[in-house]
């Protein structure tokens, strides 16, 4: 790219103290379109020393963010879920420009879901209780819940709006003050939410953007003594890191990672419906979700007309550019992820799968990828173990229950699973035996702010959303005061 253009591209800092600042190193990152690979924006490229003023920041603003009423924390929180949806055009223009998400998959949900997760912490605020706990009578013996501190939170690509609030509503309602270190490759929403939020009051120092390099900001964030708590989404490999990274100081850490999960289809099922939500439970967000249903198990009483459907959804679906709104599925983030999806569907086809959609890159400008069937997949196969996280769905046979329930349990992650059949006594069996932190049955792919999210296993520890992610941000104290004369 020639010196004139990058001259012309805007350059995002970043954020600290509620100022927009250079990185200390002065070096920025070019940003990418997926959609036609043309550069859109210059990124800071944030260092350990940017780290530490952050840090620095966040810490003398704990006292700030806790000085305030909670119920006035909470007005400022009301007031930054009012910005979002005044900015919500905006801001959703933006994220689908740095991701490739398809414009009208980001207004219905991304955008929604995150003004939801804002407003519903905002809530909470001024509902943290702690409570009386009688324990002698000479006593006046009482708990309290306290902030944890200062928390970094690390977030992905995929849905970087979105899981970014699901980490900044319940953390902020909480009293904490944080450290937001988005995807190198998608950090525009969060900078922009950054300003939303100073511009709802929430105090310089509380809310810090720090832009840059996973093994430069992640590791320095991880590693930083004057942290409290991790909160990360990520890969199972970068979550194994920060997790020894963490140790220092004892930080708490939660880890949401990946996931294989399964969405088992018996033969009693409502076939049409069970395929129409497999299809968008894998093509969803081009593949790119945590929660993918990338394994479909079908009964072999149907397998056949499974298969069937799903190859002719697959070839239905509008890819194409993220900024129609007739797309229905945009392409992947990057060139490294396209390559990666590539790759498996070549180790599907020399492991004996069938690939019977599917399976190549379209054009030779942006990232875009067919949607994938694979079909006669064997459990054991690597495309049936392994996260690809891109648009490629395994249909693997089954014959029993028994069975089904061996091959979903049957990988090393255990994040969601879907179960379809209108027996209401093995949809229910069946939900209690899946090993999975969510269960959807005879639906797929639901996510709300009320209810817990995460897993265990390869797909880590702890939930978000919920009371959950009020624990998750504040330390309980027990209060001893003595009623002696
Ligand atoms: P990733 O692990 O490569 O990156 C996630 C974040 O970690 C990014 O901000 C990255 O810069 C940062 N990072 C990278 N190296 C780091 C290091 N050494 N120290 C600290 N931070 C570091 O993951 P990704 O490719 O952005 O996202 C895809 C993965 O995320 C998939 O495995 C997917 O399943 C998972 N995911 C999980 C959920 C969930 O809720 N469980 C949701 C979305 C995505």
């Amino acid at each position: 790219m020639d010196t004139q253009t990058k001259a012309d591209l805007k350059r995002h800092d970043l954020l600290i103290n509620g100022k927009r600042v250079p990185p200390g190193t002065g070096e920025y990152s070019l940003n990418l379109n997926p959609a036609t690979e043309e550069p859109i924006a210059l990124v800071a490229q944030g260092s350990a020393a940017d780290v530490d003023t952050a840090v620095a920041a966040a810490r003398a603003a704990l006292k700030v963010w806790n000085a305030l009423r909670a119920s006035e924390r909470g007005r400022i929180l009301n007031r930054f879920a009012e910005l979002l949806r005044t900015h919500q055009d905006e801001i959703a223009a933006l994220e689908s420009l740095d991701a490739g998400k398809p414009i009208a998959s980001v207004m219905r949900q991304d955008v929604p879901a995150a003004i939801d997760t804002l407003a519903y912490y905002a809530g909470w605020c001024d509902k943290i209780n702690g409570q009386v706990v009688p324990v002698r009578p000479d006593a006046l013996t009482y708990t309290l819940r306290e902030p944890v501190g200062v928390v970094a939170a690390i977030v992905p690509w995929n849905f970087p709006l979105m899981i970014g609030m699901w980490k900044i509503a319940p953390a902020l309602a909480c009293g904490c003050t944080m450290i937001v270190k988005p995807a190198e490759i998608t950090p525009l929403s969060a900078l922009r939410i950054g300003e939303l939020a100073l511009e709802a009051g929430v105090p310089p120092g509380v809310l810090n953007i720090v832009t840059g390099k996973g093994r430069v900001v992640g590791d320095a964030l991880v590693a930083h003594p004057g942290v409290d708590k991790v909160t990360f989404t990520g890969s199972p490999s970068v979550g194994r890191g920060i997790l020894q990274g963490a140790a220092g100081n004892f930080k708490r850490v939660t880890l949401e990672l990946g996931g294989k999960s399964a969405n088992v289809i018996f033969d009693d099922a409502n076939v049409d419906s069970a395929v129409r939500a497999a299809s968008s439970g894998i093509f969803f967000n081009t593949g790119q979700v945590c929660s993918a249903g990338s394994r479909i198990l079908a009964h072999r009483n149907v397998y056949d007309e499974v298969v069937e459907r799903l190859v002719a959804r697959a070839k239905a679906i509008r890819v194409g550019a993220p900024t129609s709104r007739e797309t229905a599925m945009g392409p992947l983030v990057s060139a490294t992820q396209m390559k990666t999806v590539l790759d498996y569907v070549d180790i599907g086809r020399k492991e004996g799968a069938s690939l019977v959609a599917g399976g190549a890159r379209i054009g030779e400008r942006g990232f875009f990828v067919e949607p994938t069937v694979f079909a006669n997949v064997e459990h054991e196969m690597r495309i049936s173990q392994e996260e690809i996280f891109g648009p490629v769905a395994s249909v693997i046979r089954f014959n029993d229950e028994d069975d089904a329930i061996r091959i979903a349990n049957g990988t090393l992650y255990s994040l969601a699973a879907g179960v379809w059949s209108r027996d209401i006594g093995r949809v229910h069996r069946v939900a209690r035996e899946l090993k999975a932190g969510t269960v959807w049955i005879n639906t797929y792919g639901y996510t709300d702010v009320r209810l817990p999210w995460g897993g265990s296993g390869d797909s880590g520890f702890g939930r978000e959303h919920g009371d959950v992610a009020i624990e998750n941000f504040t330390e309980p104290k027990a209060v001893w005061l003595s009623l002696d004369r």
